[in-house]
Parts: structure tokens; sequence; C-alpha cells
């Protein structure tokens, strides 16, 4: 007897992220298909064979995806918009990419730099566009979004998930086949026809699920996952109804084919029941997010459900503290019988990098207190050798795992008494300007801006040049000194440009930024930075989350002496450009030993230093920005308002240092903010700057709404696309501002940052940009 292992999924971009090379060449058109297909076949091949050896019984196939595994989905059963001229029969390779990519393909540069999706999606020159894209639940991984049409047909077109099961057994592995559940799947979609409700589509959707577990069951197969994610959601009663007639089908569908709904991100809360009711022969439950729930489950669960303990943290990257996950799980166990357990992480292991070995020059005592996708399989191995043979059978491990979690219970590099101590010392007052907005407006006024002030965003374009020059100095192919100069050159031009063009308030250009977030972590402390440690964002874009181990703190200013030196070229305002504390949080692994809302507490009080550096050094214009406040709001409508209180905190308390005669701006793209609005209302910037272009300042209309009393600068530009905007659209778009705000509250700037576009494309299109502004002007 032993206690089955599952991985619910696992990372597919490779080791060395093998898929994004081939996919990247392929595009490219400098691979063809063949060699694709190989590529992908041999990373399922020693995905399986990785897990095999590792000792995982229940290994997942059809977790891999060339693109995304919603996409998958959409391809498996036939949900192809009739624009991507797809007529039947198996999906060809370009119809999937053009769905994933658009067909022209996206400009796409291939290049590694993390380029946030918040701002790295949606520009696609001529052909047919891509599907939409958004974010998976609360992760950082982005599907594409299904499109549904009234009468929509689905027919098994697409034979993945029986081929990859097939292709593993010849391999010899039997594998569990993972699918997305019917009810999350339609949930993701999107209606075209507004008065269809995706819901609706389910009988016409769920013969197509029944036909492949007739063929997986003919194939072998005794397991199949289906993820059901949507159950972490509040869920109306139409949509439990869904999920209850879906498995009476599926159930009903091939009597010997066993069904483990997965459900992951959350707790189930008040749909535990109907999760427990629904006819599956498994269960999965996420007890890292939601540990309660374990007990619950026990109890009521139905006598003959097996339960999947999602155990391990699948979202992060620490090593489990495996005896005290002992303590928790023996007795449930022991109440359940061996039988009816399986042992897994809490969600897919897609969201956490492969090996922790591979960071060889990673400092000793940091490595021994994390886990990466294998290391979380053998955890999952411990655990069920201990619940089986006793804990005796693996001391060493324990003793491993107890060590390391006592020495990061303690360890100095983790807790710094100085931050303790400043952390004591919060006050109320440290969150509040001086006076309020009206009255601080009128002390900005000595910065002589006129109507209608333009500006950018941050970065300019991070030309070829700019990325040799840096991987360059990080290769020590050139020395700082010349590295220096480079910079100090390209900022030059850049002042030089944006006064000679007539721009009101400068940027330096963020010439010296790898990334938004790694920038500023690599200068903190408490922030580590892995060189293998790549986890998919979508596609075949992949990003390295940092990892905040321990106390953040300041030593040193961050930003001041690039600032300053942009300063000394001009007489205009030089913004200076800091990311804000929740998307410093949002994007990278955050130590488990904290609140979220500690460690965000934390990094506020450094960009609080931050800030009142750059004040003293002269900078009297200073941007926060927060892209991220968004995608950090709890899945669950109850939690929001406590998270929103404190996100809206930590902004303030790193914002609110400052003179009234100072400041402070924000930005946030790829946003929607009508639930938001009060708490955007609540950071109190004096200037919000946000994407609107595309949505053509329909954006705009949470704040009328809310009667938005600060400035704002709705983006004219959309910075996605390489098309440069005119004068009379951005003016027009203008117009439309002015139809939800006042003039004397607008600003004139792009989208977002200028990093991923040609210098060729932004001259014109800032030229045209504040040629719009002037007009507005001339009208007043
Ligand atoms: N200041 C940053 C830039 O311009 C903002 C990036 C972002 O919003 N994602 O690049
Ligand atoms: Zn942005």
């Amino acid at each position: 007897m032993s206690i089955p292992i599952s991985t619910l999924g696992t990372p597919r971009i490779g080791p060395r992220r093998e898929l994004k090379t081939a996919l990247e060449a392929f595009w490219a058109g400098k691979q063809d298909e063949t060699a694709l297909l190989s590529t992908a076949a041999q990373l399922r091949a020693s995905n399986w064979a990785r897990q095999s050896l590792l000792g995982v019984t229940h290994i997942p196939s059809n977790d891999f995806s060339l693109y995304d595994q919603v996409l998958d989905m959409s391809a498996t059963a036939g949900v192809i918009p009739r624009h991507y001229g797809w007529e039947g029969g198996p999906v060809p390779l370009s119809t999937y990419f053009a769905m994933a990519r658009g067909s022209q393909g996206r400009n796409d540069r291939g290049h590694d730099d993390r380029d946030h999706a918040g701002c790295s999606h949606g520009g696609h020159g001529g052909g047919v566009p891509a599907l939409e894209m958004t974010k998976w639940f609360d992760t950082n991984y982005h599907y594409m979004v299904p499109e549904f049409r009234r009468g929509q047909a689905f027919e098994l077109a697409s034979a993945k998930p029986i081929d990859e099961f097939r292709e593993a057994a010849a391999l010899g592995f039997h594998t569990h086949p993972v699918l997305i559940g019917p009810v999350t799947y339609l949930l993701l979609g999107k209606s075209k026809d507004t008065d269809l409700d995706p819901l609706a589509l389910l009988p016409g959707l769920l013969p197509v699920y029944a036909e492949i577990l007739r063929r997986l069951a003919a194939e072998g197969a005794d397991w199949v996952q289906f993820d059901e994610p949507c159950l972490v959601l509040d869920l109306d009663e139409r949509t439990r109804k869904a999920l209850r007639h879906a498995y009476d089908v599926l159930t009903g569908a091939v009597s010997d084919l066993k069904i483990m709904i997965a459900t992951y991100f959350g707790g189930l809360g008040d749909n535990l029941d109907l999760a427990l009711g629904l006819p599956s022969a498994g269960l999965h439950l996420d007890l890292v997010r939601a540990p309660a729930q374990l007990r619950q489950a026990v109890e009521r669960a139905p006598a003959d459900k097996v339960l999947s303990l999602g155990v391990i943290d699948g979202r992060n990257v620490w090593r489990s503290d495996l005896t005290a996950l002992l303590d928790r799980i023996e007795p449930a166990v022991a109440a359940l019988r061996p039988n009816r357990v399986v042992l897994a992480p809490s969600c897919s292991l897609l969201h956490v990098p492969y090996d922790i070995e591979a960071e060889s020059a990673f400092d000793p005592e940091l490595r021994s207190w994390l886990a990466f996708a294998v290391q979380k399989i053998g955890e999952l191995k411990t655990l069920s050798t201990a619940l089986v043979d006793g804990r005796r059978a693996v001391a060493d491990e324990l003793a491993q795992s107890d060590a390391a979690a006592a020495a990061r219970r303690i360890s100095a590099r983790i807790h710094d008494t100085g931050v303790a101590a400043r952390m004591a010392e919060l006050t109320p007052a440290m969150g509040e300007r001086q006076h309020p907005y009206p009255l601080r407006r009128r002390a900005q006024e000595w910065l002589g801006l006129p109507p209608f002030p333009t500006t950018t965003i941050g970065s300019f374009p991070q030309t070829g040049a700019v990325r040799k020059a840096r991987a360059d100095h990080a290769k020590g192919l050139i020395g700082d000194a010349d590295y220096y100069d480079f910079l100090r050159e390209e900022t030059r031009q850049a002042i030089a440009w944006q006064e000679k063009i007539g721009l009101d308030v400068l940027v330096h250009g963020e010439f010296e930024r790898n990334d938004m977030v790694q920038y500023f972590g690599e200068q903190l402390a408490g922030y580590a930075f892995t060189r293998h440690g790549w986890v998919q964002s979508y596609g075949s874009r992949c990003v390295r989350p940092p990892i905040i181990y321990g106390d953040v703190s300041r030593p040193r200013a961050m930003t001041v002496e690039w600032a300053r030196f942009a300063q000394s070229l001009t007489k205009r305002p030089v913004k200076g450009m800091l990311t804000g504390p929740v998307t410093m949080l949002q994007w990278s692994f955050v130590r488990d030993d904290l609140e979220r809302e500690q460690v965000c507490r934390q990094i506020a009080l450094a960009l609080r230093d931050e800030v009142g550096d750059l004040e003293r050094a002269g900078i009297r214009i200073i941007q926060i920005d927060e892209p991220a406040i968004r995608e950090g709001l709890p899945l669950r409508h109850a939690e929001k308002e406590a998270y929103l209180a404190w996100a809206v905190a930590c902004f303030r308390l790193a914002a609110s240092g400052v003179d009234d005669a100072t400041q402070i701006h924000t930005h946030m793209c790829y946003s929607e903010f009508n639930d938001i609005i009060h708490a955007i209302g609540g950071l109190d910037a004096d200037v919000i700057s946000i994407e609107t272009a595309r949505s053509r300042m329909e954006l705009l209309d949470a704040f009328r709404a809310y009667r938005y009393p600060n400035e704002i600068g709705p983006g004219v530009y959309d910075i996605h696309s390489p098309r440069c905007p005119t004068v009379a659209e951005m003016r027009d778009l203008l117009a439309r501002a002015q139809e939800r705000i006042a003039g004397d509250q607008l600003w004139v700037n792009p989208d977002c940052g200028l990093k991923t576009r040609g210098w060729d494309e932004v001259r014109p299109a800032l030229v045209n940009m504040v040629a719009a502004a002037r007009i507005l002007r001339e009208e007043i």
C-alpha cells in the first residue's frame, strides 16, 4: 500500500526554455513544423520520465501546450471563430497560432526581458487579430479567451488529449489526462453576442467531453482530471446547477473511467458541499490557500470519494515544513484510510520554476529554504512514505526539512531588527499628505505647467544598442565607466529631444532599467534573483519573478543619481520614476512567513525613503507606478475590500512623505476601474495616468461617475500598436475625455511606457501628441 502522488500539471516551457526557443524559431520561419513538434514531444517525454523517476504515480498528460491550455480546449472542441478560416477537420497549426498571436504575428521580438503583461499585449499588425488574452485567475499566467457565438457548434476537432495519452503509453507511462472542466471553460469564455450567456452552451459542449472520455477509456485511461477552479469563486445558482448537470452527464458517459475534479487557488467555502456532492470519484482541494477545509471535507465527503490533498504550495517557491504538515494531515489520512487519499501540490506546478539545483550560483543557505517543481515532488514523496511506513522511514528527509524550517525562523538575513523597529513606529499620519488635494493643487502651481500638460509614462525605446550595452556590461565585456557614459549619453539625448518637441514634464527614459521590478529588487535588501527560475506568463513569454525572502530595506538611494543627472540637463521638471509597493509585491514570489500586507508595508517604507531622497535632490514631480494593483484583487468578493484597504495604505505610505508642493503621480495600465474606483480615489495621487486609448476613453466613465477630483492623464496613444496616431485622432480622444472629465483636470500622455517601441515610431507620435495638446490650449 502506498499513497498515490499527483502533480496536477507540470512546467512545460523546458528547463532551459527549449519550447520558447523552438516556438520563436518556428514563428520566425527559421524552423519547420516537424522540428517544433519534435521539440514539444521531447519535452513531454522528459516531463513524464522525470515525474515517473521522482515517484509520481498519477502522471498528468494533456497538461502540455504549445501555447495555452485554454486555447487547446478551444481547438479540441472546435471553438474557432469564423474569421480564422477553419473549415472543420483537424485544426492546423497555422490556425492555432493565428488564434494565439494574430495571423501576421504580433510584434513579438522574442527577447527575454520581462515585459509585464500589463503592458505587453495586444499589438498586431494587419491580418486576423489574436483572441483576447487575460489573466488565469489570480496568477501571472495568461490564457486565450474562448470566443462564443449564438448557435455555437462544438465538435471534437483536435484529438490532443487522446493523442498525448497514447504517446505517453507508447513510452511506457500510464497517465491521467487533464482537461479544463466544461463549466470553468465556458465561464472563462466571452460571448460575442450580448444576449448569449456562455453557460447556455453547456448541453452542446458536453457531448464533446463525453466523446473524449469514451475514447480515453478505449485507450485504457482509468482516471481523468477535470480542472474546475471556478469552484473557488462566488457562484450563482445557475452555475451550481450547470456543474451538477455537467458531472451527472460526464460520470454517466463512461462507467469505468474515474473523474477527479481539481479545484485550486482558494478554498471551496460555500461551494464545499456542492463540490463534494458532485458525482465524481475524486475531488482535489487546495489546502495551502485554505488549510481549514481539510477537516470539513473529511467529515462531509461521501464514503467512497477520493480526496486529493493539495498540501504543497504550487504557487510559491518555499520548502515545506514537512513535520508540521504531517502533524496536520495524519489525522485526516487516518480518518479517510490511505486508499481514499492522493497527495498533490495545491495546484499545477506550472506556476513554479523547474529545479532549484539549476541555481548553482545561488547562496547555499537561501537555496536550502527553496523548493521548485522537482523538489516539491520530492516533498510529496517523503510525505507519502511517512504516511505509509511511518516517519522513521524518512527520518533524514524530515530532519533536513526541520533544520531548514528552524534556520529560516531565526535567520538574521531574514529578520532585520532595523526594519522591525521602523515598522513598529509607523503612524497613521505617515499615510497622509500635509493637506487635501485642493490645497496641494494650489501649492503645486509654482511648477508653472500649462493647461493640458504633456508628459510620457517613463521609459523610452529599449533599442538594440541599449540592450546590447546592458548585456555586455552584465557579461563584463564593458566596464562600469563606459556603460554609465553610454547611459548618460542616451539620457542626454532623450532630455534634449523632449525639450525640443516641447513636452512639459520630462522623463529620463529608464535606459538603465532591465525591468521595472527587477531594477528595484536588485537594489533592495530581502530580494533574491534566480538565473533559470523562469515561469510561463503566456505563450513563449516567460518571467523570472524575484524572490522576496526577508525583511525588505533600502541600503542606499536607488534612482536619485539618474534623476538628478537628468534634471541637471534641463530647466523643465523631470519626473522621478518608481515602481510602487503593490506592484513590487505582486510580481514577485513572496515569503510565506509574513503576511503579504506586512511585506508590502516594508517595501512601501523603503520607497518612502526613496521618494524623500528624490524630493531633497530637487525632483519635485515623482511618479509611483502601480500597474498591478488591480490584479492583486482576491478571487472572492468578500475579501476584496480588505485587500484594497492595505494596498491603498501601502501606496500612501510610500507617497505621502513629501511637501504639498511636490507632485505625486501614479500610473496604471491594462485595468478596468469600475469596481476599484473608490480605491483609486483613495490613493489620492495628484495625477494618475491610465491606459485609455483602445477603450476610446470609456474607462473614464468610472472616474466621472465617482466625480474623481484629482488630475488624470488618460492615454491618447496606444503604445501597443506600431501605428503612429494622428493629431486629429488624439484631439478627438481628448474631446471624448472632456465629455467625461473637466478640461482643467486633464493631462496629455501615452497609454504606457515606450520601451517596446522604436524611436521611429515614438518620435512622430509624440510630436503629434504635443500638437494635439497645443490645439486644445488654443481652444480655451
Ligand atoms: N514607468 C514604466 C515605463 O514607462 C511603467 C511601466 C508599466 O506601467 N508597466 O516603462
Ligand atoms: Zn503602463
